[in-house]
C-alpha cells in the first residue's frame, strides 16, 4: 500500500501511516467538526457520538435536533424558497454549475470525510463524488428546458393557446440512508433545487458529517443561505416531523421505512418518490466474455462492501461457461486488496457498523447450516476492522435460505447454474424487488430484447450497473416493492413541480355563439370534432 497523505491537514488528527494499528484513532479536529456543525439545526444541546467504522473509535460529538428544530428548518427554508422562485432558472442552473466545478476541486477533502465516516474504499468513496458532478452538470445544463413552460394544443386551433407551467412545490424534505453519504445528501436535492424549491435534509445519523460538508459546499457554490437545512436524529423521531412539514418527500432507503413514509404522505395528500432496496440478478449467458464478465461480477458484487442499492446478490450462469467463470470469479475474488484505510489501494472497505455485520453474518451461517457452499469468504475479519466482512461467494443456496429472497445488503452473492434463458428471466423476476439487472452476452441486440422481459427498473449489459446509473439522462429506481418514481433524467427533476395549465380564449366563446340554441351548437362542435380528427389533431 502506497502512503496516502490526506488532502486536508486538519481533518485527521495524527499522522496517517499505512503500516499503523488498523484500529487507530481518527478523530476529527474540534475547529473542523464546529465548522460543520454549524450549519445543523439544533437546539437541543444534546450530541451523541459519532465512530468510524475504520477503527471503532470515536470520530466526533454531533447536536441533535428536535421536532421544534426540524419546525424552524421549514420556515427558514420556506421563507428562503420565496425568493429563490422568482429567481431566474438559467440564474439557478448557473449556480449548479458552480457546484460543479467546486466538488471536483474539493475532491479529496470529501473521499477523506466519506471514507471516515462510512469506511468505504476510497475508489467508492469517488464514484459519489463523480455522480454529484454528473447530477449538478445535467441538472446545471438541462434544467431550463426541462422546467420551460410548453405550448400545447388548444380545444379549437387558432382560437385557444394552452401553456402548460411548471410550478416548484415548496419545501422537499428529503430523507437519506448512509451508503453513499455524499451522493444520497445531495443527488436528490440538486434538482429539486434547479426547480425552484428548497430543501430540508435528513441524512442518516451516521453520516450527518459528510451531509453538513455537501450543505457547506451547496453555499460556496452561491445557493442562497437558508435554502437547504439539515436536521440530524434518530429516524422517526425526526423523520416523522420531515413529512409532516414537508411538500413532497424524496426518500431512499428500507422498503419497510419506505412503506411508513408512503402511509404518512397519503395521509397528508403530499407526493412521494421511494428509492428502496433489491435483490438484483446478474445473468451471464452462454456467449459472453467470460473474462468480462468475471471481471463484472466482482464489481457488481462488491462494491461499497456489497451495501449499494444496485448491487448484484444473485448471479444466473449459463451451463456452458459455468466452471469457467466460477473459477476465474473466486481467484479475482479472493485477489481483491482487502483494508479500511484513507488509500486508493483498498478493493473493499469495511461494512458500516455492527447491525451490518450481524445481518451478513446470519445470512451466510444460516445458508451454510442448510447446505450452501463458501466458494470464497465466508467470514468476518475483526483483524481489518471492528465491522470487516470478506467478500464471500455462495453456491447451492436453497429457496429456504434467508439469503436467497431477502436482500442482504453485504458483500455476498449466490451462485446458480441455468440450462435455458427463458428459465433464467423468470428466475431473475423472482420475488418481490425490482431495482437493477444486469445482462452478460456477446449479443447486444439479444441482450436487450431480454433486458424487456426482466421486471427491473434498469437492466445493463455487459457492465453490473453503472450504464444505466451513470446516465443523467436515465430515469432510476425500482419497479414493485424496490420503490416508487424515479430519480434522474426528465423524470427526476418534474417529480418536484406542479404543472399548472393555462388557456386563453381568444375570439370566440367556447359556449353557443350568435344567438344558437345548445342543440344547434352541439351540431357544429360535433361537425368541428369530425373535421379535427380528419386532420389528423391529436
Ligand atoms: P432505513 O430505511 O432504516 O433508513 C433510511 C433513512 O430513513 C435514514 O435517514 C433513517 O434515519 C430514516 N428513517 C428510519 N426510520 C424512519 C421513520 N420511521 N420515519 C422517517 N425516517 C426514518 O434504511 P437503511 O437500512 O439505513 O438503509 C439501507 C437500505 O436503503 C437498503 O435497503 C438499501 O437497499 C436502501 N437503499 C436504496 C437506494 C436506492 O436508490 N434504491 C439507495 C441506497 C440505499
Amino acid at each position: 500500500m502506497s502512503e496516502h497523505t490526506p488532502a486536508s491537514d486538519p481533518l485527521v488528527d495524527g499522522p496517517h501511516d499505512p503500516e499503523h494499528d488498523p484500529r487507530a484513532s481518527y478523530a476529527l479536529e474540534p475547529e473542523y467538526v464546529a465548522g460543520l456543525t454549524r450549519r445543523l439545526v439544533s437546539t437541543t444541546g444534546r450530541t451523541v457520538p459519532h465512530t468510524s467504522p475504520l477503527g471503532g473509535q470515536p470520530l466526533a460529538h454531533v447536536p441533535q435536533s428536535s421536532p421544534a428544530d426540524v419546525a424552524e428548518a421549514f420556515e427558514r427554508a420556506r421563507r428562503a424558497q420565496a425568493v429563490w422562485a422568482r429567481t431566474p432558472v438559467e440564474e439557478r442552473a448557473a449556480t449548479m454549475l458552480r457546484l460543479h466545478d467546486l466538488v471536483l476541486d474539493r475532491q479529496a477533502e470529501i473521499m477523506d470525510l466519506v471514507v471516515l465516516e462510512s469506511g468505504k474504499a476510497r475508489k467508492d468513496a469517488y464514484l459519489e463524488v463523480a455522480h454529484i458532478a454528473l447530477t449538478a452538470r445535467y441538472y446545471g445544463r438541462t434544467g431550463p428546458d426541462h422546467l420551460a413552460t410548453r405550448r400545447v394544443p388548444g380545444i379549437f386551433p387558432g382560437l385557444t393557446r394552452v401553456e402548460v407551467n411548471r410550478l416548484p412545490k415548496g419545501v422537499v424534505g428529503i430523507i437519506s440512508p448512509w451508503n453513499y453519504p455524499f451522493t444520497m445528501a445531495l443527488c436528490d436535492g440538486l434538482p429539486a433545487l434547479v426547480a425552484g424549491n428548497a430543501v430540508v435534509s435528513k441524512p442518516d445519523q451516521q453520516t450527518v458529517l459528510t451531509a453538513l460538508l455537501a450543505a457547506g459546499l451547496l453555499d460556496e457554490a452561491g445557493f442562497p443561505a437558508d435554502l437547504w437545512q439539515v436536521v440530524t436524529g434518530g429516524g422517526p423521531e425526526i423523520g416523522g416531523p420531515v413529512v409532516e412539514h414537508a411538500d413532497y418527500i424524496c426518500f431512499t432507503g428500507s422498503t419497510t421505512t419506505g412503506r411508513t413514509i408512503a402511509r404518512q404522505c397519503a395521509d397528508r395528500l403530499i407526493g412521494c418518490s421511494l428509492e428502496l432496496g433489491g435483490k438484483n440478478p446478474m445473468l451471464v449467458l452462454h456467449d459472453a466474455a467470460v473474462e468480462r464478465a468475471t471481471e463484472g461480477a466482482v464489481r457488481g458484487a462488491f462494491p461499497n462492501s456489497g451495501q449499494l442499492c444496485v448491487s448484484m446478490e444473485r448471479l444466473y450462469v449459463a451451463d456452458q461457461v459455468y466452471d469457467r467463470f466460477v473459477e476465474r470469479f473466486v481467484a479475482r475474488t479472493q485477489a481483491l486488496t482487502l483494508g479500511a484505510s484513507l488509500d486508493w489501494e483498498v478493493d473493499m472497505g469495511t461494512l458500516i457498523n455492527q447491525r451490518q455485520l450481524e445481518t451478513v453474518q446470519a445470512h451466510v451461517d444460516d445458508a451454510v447450516a442448510k447446505g450452501a457452499r463458501v466458494l470464497a469468504g465466508g467470514r468476518a475479519r475483526p483483524d481489518l476492522a471492528p465491522y470487516y466482512f470478506e467478500p464471500t461467494i455462495l453456491e447451492g443456496v436453497s429457496p429456504d435460505m434467508e439469503c436467497f429472497g431477502q436482500e442482504t445488503f453485504g458483500p455476498v452473492i449466490s451462485l446458480y447454474r441455468f440450462h435455458d434463458e427463458a428459465d433464467a428471466v423468470a428466475r431473475a423476476n423472482e420475488g418481490s424487488y425490482g431495482l437493477n439487472a444486469s445482462i452478460y452476452s456477446r449479443d447486444g441486440a439479444r441482450a436487450r430484447e431480454l433486458a424487456r422481459g426482466i421486471r427491473c427498473g434498469t437492466v445493463n449489459i455487459n457492465e453490473p450497473y453503472g450504464a444505466a446509473f451513470g446516465s443523467m439522462a436515465a430515469p432510476m429506481g425500482g419497479m414493485r416493492e424496490s420503490g416508487l418514481g424515479r430519480r434522474q433524467g426528465a423524470e427526476g427533476i418534474l417529480r418536484y413541480t406542479e404543472t399548472q395549465s393555462v388557456g386563453t380564449q381568444r375570439g370566440l366563446s367556447l359556449g353557443p355563439a350568435y344567438g344558437l340554441s345548445e342543440e344547434r351548437h352541439a351540431a357544429v362542435m360535433t361537425a368541428s370534432l369530425r373535421l379535427l380528427k380528419k386532420l389528423g389533431r391529436a
